[in-house]
Formats: C-alpha cells, structure tokens, sequence
C-alpha cells in the first residue's frame, strides 16, 4: 500500500472525464491510497465524483495571495511540496498540454526522472509501459526513483468505480514563484466540439473527405453517435479541409479512444502513431487492399460517402 497522489485538471468549472482513468490507474484495485489534488479551493464541488473513483483524499491546494493556473512553476512547487506533506510514492497526471507542462517542471525541480504518455503504470514494480518510435513497439520502463513521476495518455485506462469515503484537507504550502513564467491570456477555442483527446468515440476523415464542407457528413455521425469528435488525417489538413487542431498522428494529437472509425484513411504509419492504443478500430475504405484492413479490428469494404450517411441513419433509428 503507497499513497499515490492524482492531479486534477478542471475545465470550464468541471473535472475533465480524462481525470478518472489516472484515478483508477493510482488505485491499483485497491492497493494504494490515492490523493486527488485540486489545485484551487472549490473540490467540495467535485467530491462525489472523486470518492466514487477511489479517491481516499482530496487535496485542495492553494498558496496565499496566487492563482495557481496562472503559473505553472508555482503550481509545479506546490505540487512537490504535496510529496512531502503526504509522502507520496507516485504522482500522476494526464499527458495533456497542462499536465505535460506542470509535470516537467515538478521532475526538473526535484530532479527525478519523469515519464511521460504513459499507458500503464505499476507502482510495486516501478515499471511504466509507454509506445516508442511512433507507436512501432511498447517499452516497458522501470525507474530508478523513489517517487515515480508520470503523465497517463488521456483514456489510455478505463475508468472504474471503486467507492471510498474521500476526505477533503486543505494544503497550502509556503513555496515562492521564481517568477520565469507567468500565464497572461487563455484564448478558448470558439468552437463547442469536443476535444478529441477528450472523446471516448472518434470518427475521422482521410484525404478522400474532398472539402471542408464534407466533414459534415462525419459531425452528423459524430452528433448520433452520442460523446463523439470528429478528427482528420493530416493529408486532409495540408489539403485545407480541416484545421490541424483535429489532426490525429505523430505530428498531431494523440488519442486513445474506445472507439476509432476512419473512414477514408490509407492507414499510414504516422497516422497510427497517434491513435493505435484505441480500443476497437474499424476502418471504412473502398479498396480491398488498403493497409488498414490489415491494422484494424473491423473493416467496412465501400465508400465512406455511402457508408457513413447510412451508419449515421441506421445510429438515429436505434
Ligand atoms: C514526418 C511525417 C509526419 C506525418 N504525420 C502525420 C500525422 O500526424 N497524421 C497523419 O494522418 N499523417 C501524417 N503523415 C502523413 C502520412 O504519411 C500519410 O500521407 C497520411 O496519413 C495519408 O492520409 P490519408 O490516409 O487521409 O490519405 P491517403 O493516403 O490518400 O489514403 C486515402 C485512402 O482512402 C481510400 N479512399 C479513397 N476514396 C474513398 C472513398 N470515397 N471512400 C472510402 N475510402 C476511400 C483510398 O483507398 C486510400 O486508402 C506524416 C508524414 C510524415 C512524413
């Protein structure tokens, strides 16, 4: 049994759903005691949710007279200085823009090692498990460390309940900004789509998409599908059909989804680097012998402009 803490990401006034799988990944099924952190003073609002994902404590962290999400080094401080108040064996964090940010900060400060996009992780064994060379082959890392530092790949591991009876403490530890980094402006996007690294169902657009306006043909389906974003290759995006903050791949977002539908996608290298760790991939393309029928879990043989108006009937109707 380790204490093991999490650090919350909170968007909008609401914990991002990515949160839980890095919950369940600190709780082991039960052999940790797992500390939510949530940086600011409002996780009264939130402890339903924690509790009922192992969450033993949460850990409201504050420093006087600061706002924590406007400085990352401050909150990477308060972070560490949780490591000590808790004796924590492990912290970690979503391998999102934030968590990526504030995570590094905290390893170089307590010059420990850090891994990060990791997909799974075992504190008894200080191993993590994380994709190499563009999702080619998984390695398996064991740290030399005495507090294991990492960030989870959003959605890599399912989220369980597991019930505890979560105790709110407040922590406000006496750490100075060194003052190199301050955030002045959040510029959100416009857009109320959901964030791809977010979705748990996916359904992407290739090359053969043709417009920007055809993308709506997959927002429909997204739209029946429930919980669904709507991604594209990155053939598409230097075509002009689609902006690059939906791009999926090694030089665009990395996804984890339960689902993955690509509908007119050839099944390059680099474009599976981004979401090969989905759990069910099916692949919608008209040639019989594209290398994605070789790579996915299911395979739809016929043109994605027949194929998805008729899944996208087929989701209203049921
Ligand atoms: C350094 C580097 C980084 C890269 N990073 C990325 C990245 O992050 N993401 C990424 O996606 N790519 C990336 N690429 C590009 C990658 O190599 C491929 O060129 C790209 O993924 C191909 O996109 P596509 O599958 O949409 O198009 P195509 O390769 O053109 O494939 C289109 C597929 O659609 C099928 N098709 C055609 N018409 C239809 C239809 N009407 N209905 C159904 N199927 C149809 C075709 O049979 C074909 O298989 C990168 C490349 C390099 C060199």
């Amino acid at each position: 049994m380790a204490n093991i803490g999490v650090l919350m990401e909170i968007e909008g006034g609401e914990l991002k759903g990515t949160n839980f799988g890095v919950l369940t990944a600190a709780h082991e099924q039960g052999k940790n005691d797992v500390y939510a952190i949530v940086p600011g003073e409002k996780a009264d609002a939130y402890k339903d949710a924690l509790a009922a994902h192992g969450a033993k404590k949460i850990v409201e962290v504050s420093v006087s007279g600061a706002d924590l999400s406007k400085s990352p080094d401050l909150q990477a401080r308060a972070l560490a200085a949780a490591i000590d108040e808790y004796s924590l064996k492990g912290v970690l964090g979503l391998a999102s823009p934030i968590g990526r940010d504030i995570f590094a900060r905290m390893a170089a400060d307590l010059n420990l090692p850090l891994v990060s996009d990791a997909v799974a992780v075992d504190f008894d064994q200080k191993t993590v498990r994380k994709s190499h060379f563009s999702g080619k082959t998984f390695a398996t890392l064991q740290l030399d460390a005495e507090v294991l530092l990492c960030t989870i790949r959003p959605n890599a591991i399912e989220a369980k309940e597991a019930s505890e009876a979560a105790e709110i403490v407040a922590f406000s530890p006496s750490v100075s900004d060194p003052g190199r980094v301050k955030v002045v402006d959040a510029k959100l996007s416009a857009s109320d789509k959901m964030d791809l690294t977010e979705a748990p169902i996916i359904i992407t657009g290739g090359r053969p998409i043709g417009s920007a306006d055809n993308y709506k043909i997959l927002e429909e389906c997204a739209r029946a599908l429930g919980t669904a974003a709507v991604g594209a290759s990155r053939a598409a995006v230097d075509a002009g059909y689609a902006p690059h903050s939906m791009q999926v791949g090694q030089t665009g977002k990395t996804v984890s989804p339960k689902l993955y539908i690509g509908c007119g996608l050839s099944g390059s290298v680099q474009h599976f680097a981004g979401m090969k760790t989905s759990k069910v991939i099916v692949a919608i393309n008209s040639d019989k012998d594209a290398p994605i029928f070789e790579k996915c879990d299911y395979g739809i043989l016929g043109d994605l402009f027949d194929v998805v108006p008729a899944l996208t009937k087929a989701l209203k109707e049921s």
